[in-house]
């Protein structure tokens, strides 16, 4: 009899559990107690004797256990790992045959313990392999970098090629392979390609099989990133799920197309282009969704309004009979109850079978309003009419008819905004009042519809001399005032100066002669809060000035 290791009831508890799952047994109530017991150092029953140590059903298991055991070590015997010989594998079985023969459950569990330690080596193994040394740029998995002393694989000197192609084909079968279970292409081509790195005896074969890993592990990289780019997008949908929710939460119904659609999505094998297309028409749902719930919230509540108006209409005309008032206030209660479209259009069809009667004077009534509507429509038409024209109008009072340029009126709203805009900012702002030189005699020289071509050449002449902000208006006469936003007093000669030059280069045609049209202007800068009226007269007097002095001239206002 073998002494217990346990005495502790709670450590024989969970040593029994740990039993059970180890030897995969049922735990079923007889079988916890008869490894309990086993553990615990407890005879067995006669019963249980005669049943053998656990349940028939679970026995059987347990036997099956025994075979795949036998069949993972004699497995494991013939690999070869790296930090267990031959000899160390001899040493192992014979310690735990002899340890631990007489408990045959006991046995299996330190078996497939020791079996296991020798199956966990080959994964560590892995040596490069003479003459496949592998290509710049292709990077091999860390086991394969390091490589392990190959104490562990036993090489007859006389064929060191062969077992570094046995350790390739372990690498590959053993180390990589088994790692692959989610992309079974890959995993039997790794498969494969040990099968050929076993196989491989030539140069020629050799070269091919570097050619083919290298492919293979590009094939992996790139495997590994179309992963990311899967979780990449895993990622975004569910941004996109939850920045939603609270959207569709308002309405259950819609909340549960969307999860639909997302479950559908799930349900098919994920790679990054399936899910960049679910994410695209996910987006589409929603904002296809978001429209048709806005529109049809609309109509819902146009029809409501609209039925609600039929109602008021019809309790009006019942009201002085009573018939049908009653039923009315009950169709009206209805409506405003109702959220439905579908329910909305019942309740409208049973209204209009019970109202049938009361059809003819609904007729009227709408003959009359239809009556009233085309009138209503008759008036909007002439008030629009009558609107652009009064637009059409207010916008040429504003203008000089002449000149095109502003006239008075005109010009004083210009003043009101550009005062009220130089205040704002606080920038400068010049006025420039300009009078055409004897004008008197261009008109008596050459008749007054000369006079007038030359104000409108003068006008040309001056807007194209002028910065886009500047305003002209036609101030009487030959006169003209020039607004100068953001400018400052020698600025402002500047500007009027140049206009001076523009009209000597471009003389005013009249009956083929050239003839050139001068004039004379005084500039005032605006003083602080100083109004319109004040700087036109202080630019006045300093036209005068400037005619005085012999015309052609600008000169600024003190
Ligand atoms: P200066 O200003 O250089 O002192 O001499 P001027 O000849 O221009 O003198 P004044 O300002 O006295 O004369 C203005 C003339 O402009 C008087 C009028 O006959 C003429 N005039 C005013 N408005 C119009 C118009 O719309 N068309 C034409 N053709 N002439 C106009
Ligand atoms: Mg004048
Ligand atoms: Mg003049």
């Amino acid at each position: 009899m073998i002494m217990p290791a346990f005495t502790n009831p709670t450590d024989i508890a969970r040593e029994t559990l740990k039993a059970l799952a180890a030897r995969r047994i049922a735990p079923n109530p007889e079988n916890y107690q008869t490894i309990y017991n086993e553990i615990a150092g407890i005879p067995p029953t006669d019963k249980q004797a005669k049943e053998g140590q656990v349940s028939p059903k679970s026995a059987a298991r347990s036997d099956a256990n025994w075979a795949e055991l036998i069949r993972e070590l004699i497995r494991q015997w013939d690999l070869k790992q790296s930090g267990v010989t031959a000899s160390r594998k001899k040493e192992g079985l014979a310690r735990v045959l002899s340890n631990f023969a007489k408990d045959s459950a006991v046995l299996h569990t330190k078996l497939q313990a020791l079996v296991g330690s020798w199956g966990e080596k080959v994964a560590q193994a892995g040596v490069p392999v003479d003459g496949v040394e592998p290509e710049a740029g292709v990077q091999l998995g860390p086991a394969a970098i390091a490589p392990e002393p190959v104490a562990g694989v036993e090489i007859s000197l006389s064929d060191v090629p062969g077992a570094l192609r046995e350790m390739l084909a372990q690498t590959i079968q053993t180390g990589v392979a088994p790692r692959l279970s989610q992309f079974p292409d890959l995993r039997d081509e790794a498969i494969l390609l040990a099968q050929q790195a076993r196989e491989a005896r030539d140069t020629l074969t050799i070269q091919g099989l570097a050619k083919k890993l290298k492919q293979f592990w590009i094939k992996l990289e790139l495997r590994n990133d179309s992963d990311a780019q899967v979780l990449d997008g895993l990622v975004r949908l569910l941004r996109l799920l939850v920045d939603n929710i609270s959207e569709l939460l308002l309405d259950d119904k819609w909340l549960t197309g969307q999860i639909a659609v997302v479950q559908d999505i799930i349900s098919q094998p994920l790679d990054s282009r399936v899910l960049y297309d679910a994410e695209r028409s996910f987006k589409e749902v929603i904002f296809k969704q978001g429209n048709l719930k806005h529109s049809l919230m609309e109509a819902r509540t146009t029809i409501k309004n609209m039925m609600a108006t039929f109602i008021d209409r019809m309790s009006e005309m019942s009201a002085s009979t009573g018939e049908y008032h009653s039923k009315i206030e009950i169709y009206a209660a209805e409506i405003s109850k109702t959220e439905d479209i579908n329910q909305l259009n019942q309740i409208l069809g049973n209204l209009m079978k019970d109202t049938r009667g009361m059809q003819l004077d609904m007729m009227r009534s709408r003959d009359e309003l239809e009556k009233a509507h085309l009138q209503v429509k008759d008036a909007e038409e002439k008030i629009r009419q009558l609107e652009t024209e009064l637009d059409h109008v207010s916008e040429l009072v504003h203008e000089d008819h002449l000149t095109g340029t502003l006239n008075r009126r005109g010009m004083e709203e210009a003043f009101g905004r550009e005062l009220s805009r130089a205040d704002r900012l606080n920038s400068p702002m010049c006025v420039s009042l300009l009078d055409i030189d004897h004008f008197k005699r261009l008109n008596d020289t050459y008749g007054h519809d000369a006079g007038d071509d030359a104000l409108v050449h003068l006008v040309r002449v001056t807007k194209e001399a002028l910065r886009p902000s500047d305003v002209i208006a036609r101030f009487g006469g030959e006169e003209f005032v020039i607004i100068l936003p953001d400018t400052g007093m020698d600025e402002a000669v500047k500007v009027m100066t140049r206009v001076q030059r523009q009209l000597t280069k471009n003389f005013f045609m009249h009956d083929n002669q050239r003839l050139l049209i001068t004039f004379s202007a005084g500039v005032a800068l605006r003083g602080a809060g100083e109004g319109a009226e004040s700087m036109i007269s202080r630019a006045d007097r300093a036209l005068y000035q400037a005619k005085e002095s012999g015309r052609n001239r600008v000169l600024p206002a003190d």
